[in-house]
C-alpha cells in the first residue's frame, strides 16, 4: 500500500509548513478529490492518501516519527508505535464520513478486488532445497463457476430489473459534513449491487459465481532455497472479484536435516573426524555428494583439530546469483579410547619417540608449550 509515499508531496506543503498550512491543504485537497466530487477513477485512492498524509502531518507525535525515520519507514498497516493509525480518527467527526463513504465503496458488488491469496507448505530433502527440484501440489481455489461463467444465472434464464435500485446496483444517501452535503453511495442491499434479481440461480455456484476446483499445480523449487522460504505461485489463487486479478498461491517450503551435511547459507558444511594417525599423516578422504558423486579431499599431513578444509565452487547456488559456495569440512582428531594390545604397543613406543623428537612439533608454535610442559615434569628449568 502506500508506505512510499512523501506526506509532504502529497499535500504540496513545505517541510516546516506549520499546522494551519497543513489544515489548509488538505481541506483544499480534499474537497478537490473527494470522490463523489471527482469523478477520476483514481479519486478514492488519493483521497485516501491525502487523508493518510493529513493525519500523520497534523499529529505533532507522529510527524515527528516521520521526519525523523523517512518514508520507508513508515508502514501504515503496521501501525504507529504507541497509537492505532488505522482508525482515521479525524478530528471534527470527518473520519465518520471517510469510513461511512469508503466502507460503502468497499462492499459495492461492482468494484473489482484482487482474488485471495493461498498458503501452502511442502516438505522437501536436504538434497531438493540444494539442487532443486519440481513438485506438483494439489491446491483447492476459488474458481469462476464454470456452468455460468460467474453470471450467477442458470444459462438460458432470465435476469431482472432491481427494484429497489432501479438497475443501478447502488443506494444514495445524502449526508452533511464539514465539507458540506455529500452523498454517500453504498451498494443496493437488495441485489447485493447487482442491479439484477436472480430469477434461477445457477444450480452449479448456487447464484455466487464461483465454484471450488482442487488442481495440480507445478513449484519450482530453485536450486539454494533454505527452510522457511516461500515460493510464489503468481496467480495461482482464489480467482478476482468482477474481473479483478487473482491471487498468489505461497508454498513454504521445510526442508529435511542431513545426516551429515549441514548449510551455511551456500556453503555446504560437514564435520571431518580424522584418527591422529591420518591427522599427522595426511589422506585422501572422499565425500558422497549430494547428487550421489564422489568428491575427493584432499588432508594435509600435520591437520590440527579445528582446521578448516574448504574445496572452492563445490557448495550450493546462491538463489540470486548462481555462483557456487565452498565445501567445508571441520577437521576434528579423535583419539583412540579403547585400545587393543597391538596399538597400545604402537602408541607407547610412538609416545618415547615423540618424547625425543624435537622436531615433531615445530612447525605449529606447540613446540615451546610442549618443550616447557616436558621441562616441568623432568624437573628441569627452562
Ligand atoms: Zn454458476
Ligand atoms: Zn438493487
Amino acid at each position: 500500500m502506500a508506505t512510499q509515499k512523501d506526506y509532504y508531496n502529497l499535500l504540496g506543503v513545505p517541510r516546516d509548513a506549520t499546522e494551519e498550512q497543513i489544515r489548509r491543504a488538505f481541506r483544499g485537497l480534499a474537497m478537490e478529490w473527494h470522490p463523489d466530487r471527482n469523478k477520476a477513477k483514481d479519486a478514492g485512492e488519493r483521497f485516501k492518501e491525502i487523508n493518510e498524509a493529513y493525519q500523520v502531518l497534523i499529529d505533532p507525535e507522529k510527524r515527528r516519527m516521520y521526519d525523523r525515520f523517512g518514508r520507508a519507514d513508515i508502514d501504515p498497516n503496521g501501525g504507529w508505535p504507541g497509537r492505532g493509525f488505522d482508525g482515521f480518527d479525524f478530528p471534527g467527526g470527518v473520519g465518520d464520513i471517510f469510513d461511512a463513504f469508503f466502507g460503502g465503496f468497499r462492499g459495492q458488488a461492482n468494484t473489482s478486488a484482487k482474488g485471495r491469496d493461498l498458503q501452502y507448505s511442502m516438505t522437501i530433502t536436504f538434497e531438493e532445497a540444494a539442487l532443486g527440484v519440481e513438485r506438483e501440489v494439489q491446491i483447492t481455489r476459488q474458481e469462476i463457476c464454470g456452468r455460468c461463467s460467474g453470471e450467477l444465472a442458470e444459462p438460458g434464464t432470465q435476469k431482472e430489473q432491481c427494484v429497489n435500485c432501479s438497475g443501478s446496483g447502488q443506494v444514495r444517501r445524502t449526508q452533511s459534513s464539514v465539507f458540506g452535503q455529500f452523498v454517500q453511495v453504498v451498494a443496493c442491499s437488495a441485489c447485493r449491487g447487482l442491479g439484477q434479481t436472480i430469477l434461477s440461480p445457477c444450480t452449479t455456484c448456487r447464484g455466487t459465481g464461483r465454484e471450488k476446483s482442487t488442481r495440480k499445480v507445478m513449484v519450482n523449487v530453485p536450486a539454494g532455497v533454505e527452510d522457511g522460504m516461500r515460493v510464489r505461485l503468481a496467480g495461482e489463487g482464489d480467482a478476482g472479484v468482477n474481473g479483478g486479478r487473482p491471487g498468489d498461491v505461497f508454498v513454504s517450503l521445510s526442508v529435511k536435516p542431513h545426516p551429515y551435511f549441514r548449510r551455511d547459507k551456500e556453503n555446504l558444511v560437514f564435520d571431518l573426524p580424522l584418527h591422529v594417525a591420518h591427522a599427522a599423516l595426511g589422506t585422501t578422504i572422499e565425500v558422497p555428494m549430494l547428487a550421489g558423486e564422489l568428491e575427493t579431499f584432499e588432508v594435509p599431513a600435520g591437520v590440527q583439530s579445528g582446521t578448516i578444509l574448504r574445496k572452492r565452487g563445490k557448495g550450493v547456488p546462491n538463489l540470486h546469483n548462481g555462483r557456487l559456495g565452498d565445501l567445508i569440512g571441520l577437521v576434528t582428531v579423535m583419539t583412540p579410547q579403547k585400545m587393543s594390545p597391538r596399538t597400545r604397543e604402537l602408541f607407547e613406543e610412538l609416545s618415547e619417540s615423540l618424547d625425543d623428537d624435537e622436531e615433531a612439533y615445530a612447525t605449529n608454535g606447540v613446540k615451546s608449550w610442549f618443550r616447557k610442559l616436558k621441562d616441568v615434569l623432568t624437573g628441569e628449568s627452562g
